[in-house]
């Protein structure tokens, strides 16, 4: 059963079956440890694609505030539609973008029939596209569809407490019958980021997480990725 396939939430918190995550008192570890959130797949959409897909003057809907303040699911939702098969009721998150992005998995991709990179947030240089369908039209994106980098977002508090920065790359092992180190895991730290480590569905699954898990950060010769420019 794949536990990131649920329709209750979009972001569902993952739970960690390491019996030292439950230790008590053990002060310095719980001091490192990260609550871990799997991201369905989904799309952030620009005004004009709002309108594309929705209608003249659309404005998204709020349905569920995410973890990240300021950051919500909509109640619209797309279709994804690529060379080999589509993807149905994709999850719009808001607020509105300067440009569209879609999120997905690795599965997903072999769904649809197209080959993704894995970006951080915004860098979509030399992406490919898909079309979008929506109730009132469709979209064919020249490029914007990534699996998302996995990240953890914290406030400059969090980052001290870590002892990292914004754009340092860290480990983080979660425990569990297949509890896996994930390497390449990259820091965001701004005024307004609440801690929490942002995976998609098939890093999740692949770790068997479940709502409510916890990582432990490892600060390690991790750093085998360039830097992204902002
Ligand atoms: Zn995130």
């Amino acid at each position: 059963m794949a536990a990131f396939e649920g329709k209750l939430s979009f972001e569902s918190k993952v739970s960690c079956a390491d019996p030292e995550c439950e230790e008590e008192g053990a002060m310095a570890k719980d001091e490192l440890k990260i609550p871990i959130s799997a991201s369905v797949r989904h799309v952030h959409l620009s005004r004009e694609h709002v309108e594309a897909l929705y209608g003249a003057g659309h404005k998204l809907t709020v349905k569920a505030d995410l973890s990240q303040p300021g950051q919500f699911a909509c109640e619209e939702t797309v279709m994804l539609l690529g060379p080999k098969g589509k993807v149905e009721r994709v999850r719009v998150l808001g607020p509105e973008r300067d440009e569209t992005q879609v999120e997905i998995s690795r599965t997903d991709e072999f769904l649809l029939g197209i080959d993704a990179p894995i970006r951080p947030s915004g860098k979509l240089d030399g992406t490919p596209g898909l079309k979008l369908q929506g109730p009132k039209g469709e979209v064919a994106l020249s490029r914007g569809v990534i699996q998302a980098q996995r990240h953890i977002h914290m406030s400059p508090a969090d980052g001290d407490r870590f002892g990292v920065k914004d754009k340092d790359w860290v480990m983080v092992r979660v425990g569990g019958e297949r509890g896996i180190i994930f390497d390449d895991v990259l820091v965001r730290v701004h005024k307004d980021y609440r801690l929490d480590m942002h995976l998609d569905t098939d890093e999740a699954n692949a770790a068997d997480l479940h709502p409510g898990s916890m990582g432990v950060l490892i600060k390690g010769p991790t750093q085998v990725k360039p830097e992204p420019e902002d």
